[in-house]
């Protein structure tokens, strides 16, 4: 079954699904769900994979899920929703308004999750007609937010035997009926880094008798950004801000320690790798100049998502079949996190922007914010594009072996 005929496909499924799909997207809006908390929603989707004969596995923490669709010895595509909620109010009039205080799928995981379900129900009727020439797995991951819950789906086994993975995010930004893809980064990292510096301390007097911290302190908040632009490539933008600088209590006091903390953003995987021990050593280098003790606390955010070309090629010949002509277009990488990044550190794939604004309300909304909604004709489109990415990867996955994808160079997309 090829383009034409998988449309004609995907038009009868969702003329008959979309609104009851619709409906569970409402559901699950009323009853948000924090990191790790998502029992609710874990059970709906369960309930909806299980009626359609397939056998999920939720995680032991009770929170996610994953399953499989289809056998035989094709290769595996992994398809991934987040479904947790924001610590954030719904700030909407809507009837489907969130029932939780302080609740809100202000990032559009609802979205995602229902996509998914769709996306499931489809291949799981596909599969049983013969037609899927692979597997599918069907990701529900929790915890997005926090970050962490793709380690633990991967931590679970969540991707062994995968050979690509997908996902997607609403994009307020984009038309509904769009896609937004890029090859390469598309999303950024964001790390934090608090520096706690110390020394005998003493009178303002006889600064050469003692360590004058203040002086080091300052000095370690200028020299560490000014150096980083030197040592790391431009173009990784590898960028150090400070956000809380704190030490002594009197004028004429040297104090004995003192503490900086920033964070560390970057577009580069290789960058982001490399940003710690960088930032070590050029710490070190400059507290040892002038005599005072340097520690370095270095939290991990996420890497950048970075988009595999294949995959992306994948990607946007499953919208031209499924959205139609002129759906794909170009985005730019973004300064939030996403941690999709991590699956994409052990397998190839792509992550897509969903467009789900509606053109003619001429609404602006921006994700993480309490007004947040989608037009929810970005449900049904999403499912198309997933369903039929799965397809073509598992098609083209047959048809080269799943490393050896040869695409023209997708010029618009880099
Ligand atoms: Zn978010
Ligand atoms: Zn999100």
């Amino acid at each position: 079954m090829r383009g034409r005929e998988l449309r004609g496909e995907l038009d009868a499924f969702l003329a008959e699904t979309e609104q009851d799909l619709v409906a569970f997207r409402r559901d699950l809006h009323m009853h948000p769900e924090l990191a790790f908390a998502e029992y609710r929603t874990t059970q709906r989707i369960a309930e909806r994979l299980s009626a359609a004969g397939l056998h999920p596995t939720v995680l032991p923490r009770g929170t996610g899920l994953f399953c499989e669709v289809g056998s035989g010895d094709g290769p595996t595509v992994a398809l991934r929703a987040d479904i947790d909620a924001l610590a954030l109010s719904d700030e909407k009039s809507v009837p489907y308004r969130s029932t939780v205080p302080g609740v809100c799928h202000a990032c559009g995981h609802d979205v995602h999750t229902t996509v998914l379900v769709g996306t499931s129900l489809f291949l799981a009727r596909q599969a049983a007609e013969g037609l899927l020439p692979g597997r599918v797995r069907l990701i529900f991951q929790p915890a997005e937010e926090l970050p962490g819950g793709a380690l633990e789906v991967m931590a679970q086994g969540g991707i062994n035997g995968v050979d690509r993975i997908f996902g997607l995010h609403c994009d307020p930004r984009v038309d509904v009926g769009q896609v937004g893809l890029k090859v390469g980064p598309i999303t950024s990292a964001c790390d934090k880094l608090s520096i706690r510096v110390s020394g005998p301390g003493g009178h303002t007097a006889r600064p050469h008798l003692t360590a004058d911290l203040v002086f080091a302190l300052a000095k370690i908040l200028t020299e560490l950004p000014a150096a980083l632009s030197r040592r790391v490539d431009p173009r990784s933008s590898l960028s150090l801000v400070w956000g809380r600088v704190e030490s002594g209590s009197a004028a004429n006091a040297i104090p004995d320690d003192g503490i900086a903390e920033g964070t560390v953003r970057c577009l580069d995987e290789n960058a982001w790798h490399a940003a710690p021990d960088l930032i070590k050593a050029l710490l070190e280098s400059v507290a040892g100049a002038y005599g005072v003790e340097a520690t370095m606390d270095y939290t991990r955010g996420v890497p950048p998502v970075v988009n595999d070309e294949a995959s992306v090629q994948m990607l946007a010949e499953a919208a031209e079949r499924a959205l139609g002509t002129g759906s794909v277009v170009p985005t730019t990488q973004s300064l939030g996190g996403e941690d999709f990044a991590w699956y994409l550190e052990s397998i190839p794939g792509a992550f897509a922007r969903l467009g789900t604004r509606s053109p003619e309300s001429g609404v602006q909304y921006d994700i993480h914010q309490g007004t947040f909604d989608v037009d929810e004709a970005a449900i049904g489109q999403g499912v198309r594009l997933m369903a039929a990415t799965a397809l073509t990867a598992l098609w083209e996955g047959h048809r080269l072996g799943a490393d050896e994808h040869v695409t023209e160079p997708m010029a618009e997309l880099i």
